[in-house]
């Protein structure tokens, strides 16, 4: 594939910050793709290119400008050869010359392309261009925000509610646990992330909640996402509702929320360089609930595969932007499977319209997807894309 247009410009995320949207062209086929953002990202997480003043025109030019220069009319036979080709351009181990949102939104974008050449739907391709078995994803709906997201109204930064089965009947139960949820909660901010931000004066109160919620309905658990690195208190532990917490600590209270609460998966229960800690609490939660990294392991097949010399987790979030290709982000899925663990994909708590993080979710067989709460339309529309998937492959 030749590619004979290459254009980019900056579009508002949900959080009113510029990010990257790309368009590419070859013959009459035309994808765009844009680029999500976090907040409470891992130091080892790909760079995102951001302009003093936090925009983003430098990613943008470095798009229509040295990448479109190096990439137009060049034959491509896949969208990894072009992948490839981008990584190889920028040179650096985080592609922090080009920027990790100016790559990806190219990636997408030819990803799409390449389907779209192909015939056939987004999340096959990613199948095939995976070697993995499709299916539905778990639905991590993220129904309480809580830290960095919500301006630490609760310590934990997403309390999530696990929804099993087929896309349809797992969203409809979501959907009623949401709204049940939010008339007992009543008046309260929503999060980053699509979800209510309420504010407890305990650690249980939160978990409370959520197992009312699993009592009502079948195939649900509870999930957190602790997103630890920002509970740092600079003295070497935790800080969480105003008190202070040694790993050793943290870790029985963890023990004790699974001995409470029907869980599912702790993301990120202690500071990203912590393994030893991440090792002991997998140990002590083995066959109970999985352990999740996430700013730990940042999308990068190397920091998986050293997670797996250290036993350290048994779940890992993949997330494409942590990484800044698609190839890459494929490879950590698949460094991921190849521990025996399970691949959870997720969207950032920036967000926009694209939804590709669906179809790979999807096309990769995740465990789970983490899109949000049910609150944002960008969130939303990450489920209504699974729903259509789940038409298109019958
Ligand atoms: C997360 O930490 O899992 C998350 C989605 O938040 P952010 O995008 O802010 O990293
Ligand atoms: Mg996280």
């Amino acid at each position: 594939m030749k590619l004979d247009r290459i254009e980019a410009r900056n579009i508002p995320d949900t959080r009113g910050k510029p990010t990257v949207e790309v368009t590419l062209h070859a013959d009459e086929l035309s994808a765009t793709a844009s680029v999500p953002s976090g907040k409470s990202t891992g130091s080892h997480e790909a760079k995102e290119l951001r302009d003093a003043d936090g925009g983003v025109e430098t990613a943008v030019a470095n798009v229509t400008g040295e990448i479109a220069r190096e990439i137009a009319l060049r034959d491509f036979a896949s969208a990894d050869e072009l992948d490839t080709f981008l990584i190889a351009l920028d040179n650096t181990p985080d592609k922090s010359r080009l920027g990790a949102n100016a790559i990806l939104g190219v990636s997408i974008a030819a990803q799409r392309l390449f389907a779209q050449e192909a015939g056939v739907p987004l999340w096959k391709a990613i199948a095939e261009r995976a070697k993995t078995a499709p299916g539905a994803p778990r639905l991590y709906v993220n129904v309480i925000n809580g830290g960095v997201h919500a301006d630490f109204r609760l310590p934990f930064q997403e309390y999530i509610l696990v929804c099993e089965g087929k896309t349809s009947s797992a969203l409809a139960t979501a959907r009623a646990a949401f709204e049940k949820l939010g008339a007992e909660l009543g008046d309260v901010p929503m999060g980053d992330e699509g979800g209510y931000s309420p504010t407890f004066d305990t650690l249980e109160k939160p978990f409370e909640l959520l197992a009312a919620l699993v009592a009502e309905h079948s195939g649900t658990s509870i999930a957190i996402d602790a997103a630890a690195n920002e509970l740092r208190n600079g003295r070497g532990e935790y800080t969480l509702l105003g008190k202070d917490y040694t790993a050793a600590e943290l870790t029985s209270i963890y023990g004790s929320i699974v001995e409470r609460f029907p869980m599912h998966s702790i993301e990120d229960p202690f500071s990203e360089d912590a393994t030893q800690d991440f090792a002991r609490l997998t140990d002590a939660l083995r066959g109970k609930c999985l352990v999740v990294g996430d700013d730990f392991t940042v999308t990068n097949p190397e920091r998986i595969e050293a997670a797996r010399e250290a036993g350290a987790i048994t779940a890992v979030l993949i997330k494409p932007n942590q990484i800044g290709s698609v190839k890459e982000a494929i490879e950590a899925v698949q460094a991921t499977h190849a521990a025996g663990w399970a691949a959870i994909c997720s969207h950032r708590s920036g967000e926009t319209d694209d939804t590709f993080i669906s179809d790979f979710a999807y096309g990769v067989g995740a465990h789970g997807i983490k899109a949000g709460g049910l609150g944002q339309k960008q969130r939303l529309e990450k489920y209504e894309r699974l729903l259509e998937i789940e038409k298109e492959a019958v």
